[in-house]
């Protein structure tokens, strides 16, 4: 019942195989038989059994969506009105959200049904699930492998079945990676396509909602509900939203794809490397050409992000104070003790490192040094992808430098931690649309094939990952004791 995907499902429920309490009852039994995976902060049955009741009576009439009656899951940086948005930390750990994020919005009113909130890493800051307040995600392909980060919860929950599909976002790799790591397609769309509008912030200028899911016809279907312009984001893209499904059938021949040859370096595991050049074969035979591209910039994208993603998110978290809502500390002596006991207690190790980077980076003296820098190196990198993308349709390459790592294996080191974001940080530097596609396995571990668009190139980029899911099956293979 659960190994379908939302096309299958939808006419299920229409030609009456099932309902959707019966669906959503279903998933709900699934999420509590698997709870060691972690995968969920908070499950939202009650709700989720009222909306899939509401979605019983709408899928009589004839203004259905296709989503109506799905049970998919939302990443606990969402707001969701009445129910608790934790952004996997402590800080916010009794936030009741007052309102609904303009993505949870647009769900609700196709009639999705929502099972619950999903485990990330504390603030979206991480790349194993290892910082969450709520501890780690397991991968349902190695229990003692990370599930990745930060959208940890939302790739084991899509990977072991705990949901149809989910949200996810990804400010340096955070859809791509965890993606790439259980086996799943992550969909990072270009920034502005999906409104942030109450979607926790990290580093504003490059946190970009997206789509988690078994395939990229799923993908398709959830980018056209969550896309478009919304007045709440004055940085959402004022771009028509073109039909995402309808364009899934294009052939490939002609297509230009291109290899940039610093994803491709000895820093490269030799096996990942192999499969994605197999992949590669897979598009030459459906006639795709193919052609080395350079971009000699990338190798400064990990500083840049470090810099400019941390002095966002001093500005952007200095906002939790203990003051207005979140973890207030007990018998504050002072304002000055209210402000420095609520942040120290609630905040973890990693998010507090990034407040210190960025507040120093962004302080006078240091400004010029450090933020103005990496600015300017962001735009290089950014005119870097431009010129490559002016030779080519698309660029591929790895996710990921390696396959899913274990537990506890790089907590003590960030360095290597923020190594793991190595191939997919650019591209949000740069503020272009990437996809994660399942390509193979090493190790008994999935390994995922980075394809990168033009910006609002979202539909081509669907089409080119569907059109390999069509002449492969990594993208169905489920992991033992999950099927
Ligand atoms: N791992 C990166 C970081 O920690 C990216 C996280 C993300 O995309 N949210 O910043």
């Amino acid at each position: 019942m659960h190994n379908k995907t939302i096309t299958e499902i939808a006419h299920d429920l229409r030609t009456k195989k099932i309902s959707s309490v019966e669906l959503t009852q279903h998933y709900l039994d699934r999420i509590k038989q698997f709870s060691t995976l972690n995968s969920y902060i908070t499950v939202t049955e009650e709700q989720a059994l009222v909306q899939a009741r509401v979605a019983d009576e709408r899928l009589k009439s004839k203004d259905a969506a296709l989503l109506t009656g799905i049970p998919i899951a939302q990443k606990d940086i969402f707001c969701t009105e009445g129910i608790k948005t934790s952004c996997g930390s402590k800080m916010l750990d009794n936030f009741i959200a007052p309102y609904n994020a303009t993505v949870v919005e647009k769900f609700n009113q196709s009639g999705a049904v929502m099972l619950g909130k999903l485990n990330m890493d504390e603030f979206a800051m991480g790349s194993s699930n290892e910082t969450s307040f709520y501890g780690v995600a397991h991968n349902p392909w190695d229990a003692h492998a990370v599930a990745g980060g930060s959208s940890g919860g939302s790739a084991a929950a899509v990977a072991a079945q705990l949901a149809v599909a989910v949200t996810g976002t990804d400010t340096g790799g955070s859809i791509r990676q965890p993606a790439s790591f259980c086996g799943i397609t992550g969909l990072k769309p270009t920034y502005g396509r999906v409104s942030r509008y109450g979607m926790i912030a990290y580093a504003s200028s490059l946190d970009q909602g997206g789509t988690m899911s078994r395939n990229a016809e799923d993908a398709a279907i959830l980018l056209q509900t969550m896309a478009g312009f919304d007045e709440k984001d004055s940085t959402s893209a004022q771009k028509m939203v073109p039909n995402y499904s309808e364009n899934l059938n294009q052939d490939l021949k002609g297509l230009k794809i291109g290899l940039p040859k610093e994803f491709f370096s000895e820093d490269l595991d030799s096996e990942i490397a192999a499969t994605i050049l197999n992949a590669v074969e897979e598009y030459k035979k459906l006639g795709a050409e193919i052609k080395e591209v350079s971009m000699p910039m990338l190798k400064y994208a990990i500083p840049a992000y470090y810099v400019i993603a941390s002095a966002e998110c001093s500005a952007n978290l200095s906002r939790l104070d203990g003051v207005r809502y979140g973890y207030r500390c007990e018998n504050p002596k002072d304002l000055d003790d209210l402000y420095t006991r609520s942040r120290g207690e609630a905040f973890g190790a990693e998010v507090k490192r990034r407040i210190l980077m960025g507040t120093y980076a962004l302080s006078a003296g240091y400004y010029d040094a450090y933020y103005i820098k990496a600015q300017k190196t962001r735009r290089l990198i950014s005119e870097d992808f431009k010129k490559a993308l002016n030779e080519v349709d698309v660029l591929m390459g790895p996710v990921a430098p390696s396959t899913a790592f274990g537990i506890g294996e790089k907590t003590s080191d960030p360095i290597q931690m923020y190594l793991a974001d190595i191939y997919t940080i650019a591209i949000n530097l740069a503020g272009l649309p990437a996809m994660s596609v399942p390509a193979g396995f090493v190790d008994n571990k999935p390994v995922g094939l980075q394809i990168i668009g033009n910006y609002f190139k979202e539909a081509q980029l669907l089409n080119v990952a569907h059109q390999y899911q069509q002449v492969t099956n990594w993208h169905q293979k489920i992991p033992e004791g999950f099927q």
